[in-house]
């Protein structure tokens, strides 16, 4: 508009820029008392093996059932949870709500399956270890049952710190993954020390899978990388056959996506696997 003065540019920009704050700390005091009201939820994602087309586990992730809103997905609350810390108190909710859930259908008598859960650099404490022990033991489930996904944001501070942590949790029998591998700025030098199980593909490269070939270069290379580190290696956003293939050939261990199923509440899963989920073959 206009732009005459200095003076209604100003009064413009800062009537917008509390808007945003107004907004954010609205979302804040929210999700403060989503917390405590049983408002989040954790909806659950299979992870297969492409070699036995066998479920392997389920990443839980979390959405926000607002009154108004509706259901309202991570991208919208979590990055500002971890600009204010609040995705501590957020990550703890998570934890104690997949190993709840993990104990239902253990209890339940359904086949084991590793639930993933993701967890944000703010808490990647030397807290950290302890509480997930401690969380097991109270729901009597095995360390083999839980992984955690970590981003290569978490990597990038005291690196030295952060390794020690990740010594301690997989001593536990614990395992970890590197999520969104290939977006963030770790670098290679120190993927070698970090005692991780699996590489994640970020579903920016599965997505140009099989037209873009930089994406496909990128993701065989990836897959690559975890062959010779001798770790696991999943690919995620699958959305088709075609990449399904593609990745099978380059010798991907495992896949999630919507071409298998969207994130489902845990009742849904639950049925899922009951009725003996079968994922979509590769066409030979
Ligand atoms: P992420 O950990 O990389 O999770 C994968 C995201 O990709 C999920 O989005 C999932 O629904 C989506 N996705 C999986 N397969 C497909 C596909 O085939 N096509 C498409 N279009 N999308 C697919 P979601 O659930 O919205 O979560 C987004 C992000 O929010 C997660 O990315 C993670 O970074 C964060 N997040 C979710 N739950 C938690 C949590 O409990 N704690 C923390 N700290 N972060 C979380
Ligand atoms: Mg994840
Ligand atoms: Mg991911
Ligand atoms: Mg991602």
């Amino acid at each position: 508009q206009g732009g005459d003065t200095d003076g209604e540019h100003v009064a413009f920009y800062s009537r917008d820029m509390n808007q945003g704050m107004q907004e954010r700390m609205r979302i804040e005091s929210g999700l403060r008392a989503a917390l405590g009201s049983g408002q989040l939820e954790l909806h659950y994602q299979p992870k297969f093996s492409i070699s036995s087309g066998q479920i392997i586990g389920a990443e839980a992730l979390v959405r926000w059932r607002h009154p108004e809103r509706g259901l309202v997905p991570p991208a919208e609350f979590i990055p500002l949870a971890e600009a204010t810390g609040l995705v501590v108190q957020v990550g703890e909710w998570v934890l104690e709500a997949a190993c709840s859930q993990a104990q239902t259908w253990k209890q339940a008598g359904l086949p084991p399956i590793r639930l993933a859960v993701n967890v944000s650099a703010r808490e990647f404490t030397s807290a950290l270890p302890g509480r997930v022990t401690e969380t097991l033991k109270r729901y009597g489930l095995e360390p083999s049952w839980l992984e955690l996904e970590i981003t290569e944001s978490t990597l990038m501070h005291n690196i030295d710190r952060v390794i020690g942590i990740m010594d301690r949790i997989t001593a536990l029998g614990v395992t970890l993954s590197l999520d969104d591998f290939g977006t963030g700025y770790s670098s290679l030098s120190y993927l070698k020390r970090f005692p991780i199980d699996t590489l994640k593909i970020d579903r920016s490269f599965t997505t140009g899978i099989p037209s873009d070939a930089n994406d496909c270069a990128i993701a065989s290379t990836i897959i690559s990388i975890a062959q010779q580190l001798k770790h696991k290696v999943i690919a995620e956003g699958v959305e088709t056959v075609e990449q399904l293939a593609f990745l099978k050939t380059s010798g991907c261990d495992e896949v999630q996506g919507y071409l298998f199923s969207k994130p489902l509440p845990a009742v849904e899963f639950e049925k899922a696997l009951r009725e003996n989920w079968t994922p979509v073959q590769v066409p030979v």
